[in-house]
């Protein structure tokens, strides 16, 4: 760590607890060279939408799998959604693949280090842009998430409702000209570590003297977060067993929700997808998208199946179901079923 006396105090308090407290993740390299930043954006990847805990389970698999972006960007889509399968919200991991390719193709195997140019791959937005440049790169990098929001709205005691926009400009004051891997770190595990959502350490927190939620004794009211309300949606699956005992599965479509994974049929509206004696099954599964919250009920009838609907899949044996990436809904439906998904 650089010392720096330019730095705001916070700034510099936080940094010293950084070097004695921060976490030490896979894909850190804390007081050593740089990390490699094809582990930092994968990192970064699946840690959007998932807990660290869960991160720190699949990462090193992904990584013996495809150690390297020239060795993700030459895989079948099939192996990454495979390799995936579990963390959900695969549109990440087919962006994944496009971008290894790209930045194979175009950028020479290397990712650049300029956030402009960041922003212009495949899947990486502004958040990941920005944390690139400050985790892969060491640069000066505003970062702003979950963890950022709370800590810095409790610092400064906003009592209204707090957001990434509220909360830049407060964040950037205190990002320090050198230092911004450890910055950026800093504040994250001081988030996840001490100043958590609920019950913060206000004792062991760097910021306690300067802390105005602290202070007030208003910790547990902050951050106040605008968060709107799931759009419920009631929608059904449909179960077509043969008389082997084989289940009709297909594809669903390269772009989309869930796109390029492989499903039972279902409908988030009810909707039939042929006209038969569908039989009402006593089952049922519920699934939180991003965007709505789905519950599907299962229906089921005999063949014969249409041969158009049947063209369009293939019927697999349960031992068989485990070559075929499914999602997490589908793998609560098979479950659901008594089927090992
Ligand atoms: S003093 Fe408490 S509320 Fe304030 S930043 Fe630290 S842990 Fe969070």
């Amino acid at each position: 760590m650089t010392e720096d006396h330019r730095m705001p105090p916070e700034t510099r308090q936080l940094l010293a607890w950084y070097a004695v407290n921060g976490r030490d993740l896979p894909w850190r390299v804390r007081g050593g060279p740089h990390p490699d930043p094809y582990a930092v954006w994968v990192s970064e990847i699946m840690l959007q939408q998932t807990t660290v805990k869960t991160v720190l389970d699949y990462f090193p698999r992904w990584m013996e799998r495809f150690p390297t972006l020239k060795s993700l960007a030459e895989s079948p889509l099939d192996d990454v959604l495979k390799t995936w399968q579990g963390l959900g919200y695969y549109a990440r991991a087919r962006k994944m693949h496009e971008c290894a390719r790209h930045v194979m193709d175009h950028c020479g195997g290397v990712f650049p280090r300029q956030r402009e140019k960041l922003l212009k791959l495949p899947g990486i937005g502004p958040y990941t842009a920005s944390s690139l440049c400050a985790f892969a790169f060491d640069l000066p990098e505003t970062v702003v998430d979950g963890n950022v929001i709370r800590v810095l709205a409790r610092l400064r005691g906003l009592t209204g409702e707090a957001d990434r926009n509220v909360i830049y400009p407060l964040a950037a004051e205190l990002t320090p000209r050198t230092c911004g891997a450890d910055y950026a770190s800093a504040v994250m595990d001081l988030g996840a570590t001490v100043c958590k959502a609920s019950s913060p350490l206000c004792g062991e927190c760097p910021w306690r003297e300067s802390c105005v939620a602290r202070r007030e004794g208003i910790q547990n009211r902050i951050p106040v977060l605008k968060r709107p309300e799931k759009k419920k949606k009631c929608g059904a699956v449909f179960i077509l067993e043969n008389a082997r005992g084989e289940l009709f599965i297909r594809r669903r479509p390269g772009r989309g929700l869930l796109a390029g994974l492989w499903e039972l049929p279902w409908s988030d509206d009810g909707t039939f997808p042929f006209s038969a004696d569908w039989r009402r099954m006593p089952l049922s599964v519920r699934h939180v998208f991003t965007h709505f919250d789905l519950t599907l009920a299962f229906y089921r009838c005999d063949p014969p199946f249409p041969g158009d609907l049947t063209g369009t899949g293939v019927f697999v044996t349960e031992r068989d179901q485990e070559k075929y990436a499914f999602s997490t809904l589908m793998k609560k439906v098979l479950k659901e079923l008594g089927r090992a998904g």
